[in-house]
């Protein structure tokens, strides 16, 4: 029995820990393509940034835990699967069987179609990034996601000029609404950031970025954080489904029964949204992992985490609960001026996920009460003298 893990980011490195964890004893080799031990990718656009976190703060577990738990670190590329075979090619040329293949292959940034611009990603570009915003004087930060949003906190608390370019009408669109995408504008536009909507780069020079005819901002450092692609090459080459990413079942198994995806490069269907979801997040490449290493170890049961993201952005903490899609009503709990308030998010009735800013208690009850299948009215929701708690039973 041998399990092999491609992708060496937090859902690889979790599934080697966590059959380590429920006594499985034979071989874990878990192959990635960055030149560190596993590391966790949230602190890199946060405090690695601003030089309050370094490489050793986000490793995962130092080296001495691969060799103490016997899990073979392999440094390459994987560029097939024999199926047949149950062997996995490396750009080495070397060959290693799997029993089991676990695909955790992440996904990768989208590129514009310029130079002159960084990306992050990984701890090496975030280790450039942070050299260069040390002499930086005007960043432009392409891109109001979370990404975008995280580095130009970090770029203005190391006091840079800092313009960010998103080509929606509003921030975080993917994954907010609008009364959130509001207040993050305005604290940003608080502490100094020039926020363009609707906006397209249409040129990038050595010293500026040019936006239309009229519209330019000096730039002696550009970051895009423009989204992600599922890396799926290796499962389509080697035959597997792919839909919005590596298609799974509810046990995160692919079609063939040895092969399992987990993390940002897979699609399985979910418990609580009545459709086939991927997720970009570390609470659900962490949990999926755990999952997968029960089902090795001959204890399956279908994937049912509930969802949830964070940011942090200068002193504001978001913690997303569930999945805003489709959703057709929203309501607010507690004053936004207040700096306290949450979102909580219906989809024809139901509660489908609540956006908590610096309010942890209402996210916890969101997790609870969305992973129960329950519901609170959005009456309930509104007043802030009824208990949340209370709704769970
Ligand atoms: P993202 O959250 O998808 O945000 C990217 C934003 O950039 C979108 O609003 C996108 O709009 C916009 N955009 C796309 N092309 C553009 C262009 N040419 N010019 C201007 N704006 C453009 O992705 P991200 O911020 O790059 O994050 C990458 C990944 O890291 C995601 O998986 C994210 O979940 C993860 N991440 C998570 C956290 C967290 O959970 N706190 C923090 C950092 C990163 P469209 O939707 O129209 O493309």
């Amino acid at each position: 029995m041998a399990v092999v893990i491609i992708g060496g980011g937090q859902g690889g490195f979790q599934i080697a820990a966590s059959l380590r964890a429920e006594g499985y004893q034979e071989r874990i080799t878990l192959i990635g393509d960055e030149p560190h031990i596993p590391y966790q990718r949230p602190p890199l656009s946060k405090g690695f940034l601003v030089g309050k976190q370094e490489q050793r703060h986000a490793e995962l577990r130092p080296a001495a835990f691969y060799e103490a738990q016997r899990i073979t670190l392999v440094t390459a590329r994987a560029t097939a699967i024999d199926r047949l075979a149950r062997r996995i090619t490396l750009d080495s040329g070397e060959h290693i069987e799997y029993d089991t293949l676990v695909l955790a292959t992440g996904a990768r940034n989208r590129l514009l179609p310029h130079d002159n611009v960084f990306y992050l990603r990984t701890l090496g570009e975030a280790a450039e990034i942070r050299q260069r915003l040390a002499a930086a004087n005007d960043v432009v930060v392409i891109g109001g996601g979370f990404i975008g949003l995280e580095v130009a906190a970090a770029a203005r608390i190391l006091s840079k000029q800092v313009t960010v370019i998103e080509g929606q009408s509003r921030l975080m669109t993917r994954v907010v609404a609008p009364v959130v995408s509001e207040y993050f504008r305005s604290q940003h536009e608080a502490k100094g950031v020039d926020i363009l909507l609707n906006a397209t780069v249409q040129r990038i020079s050595d010293n500026e970025v040019l936006l239309g005819e009229r519209t330019r901002r000096p730039a002696d450092l550009v970051i895009a954080g423009i989204g992600v692609a599922p890396n799926v090459e290796l499962a389509l080459e080697a035959g597997l489904p792919v839909g919005n990413g590596i298609t799974v079942d509810e046990y995160l198994r692919t079609p063939d029964e040895h092969i399992f995806a987990i993390g940002d490069c897979a699609e399985c269907p979910s418990l609580y949204f009545e459709t086939c979801v991927r997720l970009e997040s570390v609470q659900n490449a962490v949990d999926q992992a755990a999952c997968i290493a029960k089902a090795i170890v001959g204890h399956p049961a279908p994937y049912g985490a509930v969802p949830w993201f964070w940011t942090d952005q200068y002193d504001i903490h978001l913690q997303m609960a569930g999945l805003p899609t489709g959703f057709d009503q929203v309501v607010t709990r507690g004053d936004p001026e207040s700096r306290k308030f949450s979102v909580f998010y219906y989809r024809a009735g139901k509660l489908c996920a609540v956006d908590s800013i610096n309010r942890p208690a209402d996210h916890l009850a969101a997790r609870k009460l969305i992973g129960a299948h329950a519901t609170v009215s959005p009456d309930q929701a509104k007043d802030e003298s009824f208990d949340l708690k209370t709704a769970v039973s």
